[in-house]
């Protein structure tokens, strides 16, 4: 902010994230099948998402869990684009996929790769909006200073994702660090989103961790949702129905007029 008070805006395709702009990024964690994604882009879009999610290539734990539809992923997010309108982002898992992304609006960094400098370095000379997510064990600098990695090769459209990190708590995935909006939107000019989704691990804890991320100023928030959450290849346990999302825009736009200002205080 010392070089650059003025909060960055990130615009695709109509999508605006900062400055004032909140925006809902929603979609599967996997992509996995073409009637799939569709079906959840057209519902999360008429609720209010401004961006469709969904993974192609996943980074999954376990070697023997589903992958990821890979390139088919891919061109079945790009139909889901072309059937709604809605600008996509996934995520990028190595370098060498980069080629694959050309099509893609947003790229990904996924926690495991925040520290991946090879990968930011290569990404901070394309043209093209990176969506960082804070790493499993990351601290706050160590976040700003890999996107640092991406905006020191100028590309300036970087937006920021707390996702949760690793705490001895066990009854969540992750432990949300919903005071790192604050922190960060007081730090940096880059606009801010949450993901309460892999931060809890658990639908019904995605609605009071939004409501809360919004209220702590946050710019937008990434949700997962999936058309059946029982039979999700991923992450089902924290998959929002449509109808649940629907809701919680509802519930978000509420309390967004109320919203803590980080810059103002
Ligand atoms: C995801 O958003 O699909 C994902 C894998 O999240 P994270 O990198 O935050 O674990
Ligand atoms: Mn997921």
């Amino acid at each position: 902010r010392a070089f650059h008070p003025e909060d960055t805006v990130v615009e695709v395709r109509g999508a605006k994230v900062g400055g004032g702009n909140f925006l809902y990024i929603a979609g599967p964690c996997s992509i996995e099948s073409e009637a799939q994604i569709c079906e959840v882009a057209k519902l999360v879009k008429k609720s209010g998402a401004g961006m469709l999610r969904g993974g192609a290539f996943k980074p999954r734990t376990s070697p023997y869990a589903f992958q990821g539809l890979h390139e088919k992923g891919l061109e079945f997010l790009l139909e889901a684009r072309n059937a709604t309108g809605l600008p996509v982002v996934t995520e990028i898992m190595d370098l060498s996929q980069l080629p694959l992304f050309d099509d893609v609006d947003v790229i990904q960094v996924g926690a495991r790769n925040m520290q991946n400098f090879e990968m930011l370095r290569a990404l901070g000379k394309i043209r093209k909006p990176i969506l960082l997510k804070r790493g499993l064990s990351s601290t706050i600098d160590e976040l700003l200073m890999s996107a640092e990695y991406i905006l020191s090769g100028g590309n300036e459209q970087v937006i920021l994702c707390e996702r949760g990190i690793r705490t001895f708590s066990q009854e969540t995935r992750n432990t949300l660090d919903l005071s790192a909006v604050p922190v960060l939107k007081k730090a940096t000019h880059l606009p801010v989103i949450v993901d309460p989704s892999h931060a809890t691990g658990k639908s019904e804890l995605v609605l009071p961790m939004a409501l809360a991320a919004a209220a702590a100023g946050a710019d937008g928030l990434m949700i997962e949702v999936h058309n059946d959450p029982n039979h999700a290849l991923c992450d089902g346990r924290q998959s929002l129905k449509p109808e649940d999302f629907d809701n919680l825009v509802k519930a978000v736009e509420h309390i967004r007029p109320y919203a803590f200002h980080a810059k103002l205080a």
